[in-house]
């Protein structure tokens, strides 16, 4: 599995539609500062899933849309779709090539498609989950994070090894079963206690 291509379409500084092809290897993104180099990390993690503003280095959501320069209007959707190789079989789809889209628009409206199918975030996150990729996944490693690994006390990066080795994803699906076990037990209680009164 690699990243193929990844398209940017009115997303932060990238007003053009402009695509990025990557082979297998090391690729280097190199140009001067603020020329978009982060902009293009920020679209890999925007388009797999993340929800968080802050990882993106904005202030809210919407700030990924292209805002206008003194020579261009902003625009009112962003869209980045990413292509993976999936020849291996690492992500467990039957599609030896898996596009992901995600469109934001400046009402508010979000989308997201697998292979052009309309989907839920959900589902992109659950074809990454188990493939090491995707967000809460450390595959994306920004400026600075690596001090705040070094300067983590035990249990932080505890937490920080167990994300890495996907011990994340089944101690999330473990809480929720948990919830769903105390709010079926209270259901039972209920049951038990209209039981006992109506005897
Ligand atoms: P450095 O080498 O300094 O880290 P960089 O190449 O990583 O820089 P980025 O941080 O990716 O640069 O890009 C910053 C540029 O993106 C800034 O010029 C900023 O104005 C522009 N930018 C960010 N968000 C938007 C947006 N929503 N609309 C238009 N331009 C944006």
């Amino acid at each position: 599995m690699y990243l193929k291509n990844l398209t940017l379409r009115g997303f932060k500084s990238f007003a053009s539609a402009t695509t990025l092809r990557f082979e297998p290897g090391i690729t280097c993104v190199v140009g001067p500062n603020g020329s978009g180099k982060s902009n293009v990390v920020d679209a890999l993690s925007w388009v797999m899933g993340e929800q968080g503003a802050k990882s993106l280095r904005g202030g809210k959501m919407e700030d990924v849309i292209f805002a206008g320069t003194s020579t261009r209007q902003a625009l009112g959707r962003a869209e980045v779709s990413l292509t993976i190789d999936n020849t291996d079989g690492a992500l467990p789809i039957d599609y030896t090539e898996v596009t992901l889209r995600r469109t934001m628009f400046r009402n508010g409206g979000s989308e997201y498609a697998i292979n052009g199918d309309t989907c839920r975030l959900l589902d992109i996150q659950d074809l990454l989950s188990d493939s090491g990729i995707g967000r809460e996944m450390h595959v994306i490693v920004g400026q600075g994070q690596l001090d705040t690994v070094l300067h983590a006390g035990p249990e932080e990066r505890r937490a920080l090894i167990e994300e890495a080795a996907g011990i994340l994803k089944h101690r999330k699906r473990k809480e929720k079963a948990i919830r769903k076990l105390n709010a079926m037990q209270g259901n039972l209680d209920r049951v038990t206690d209209l039981t006992a009164e109506l005897r």
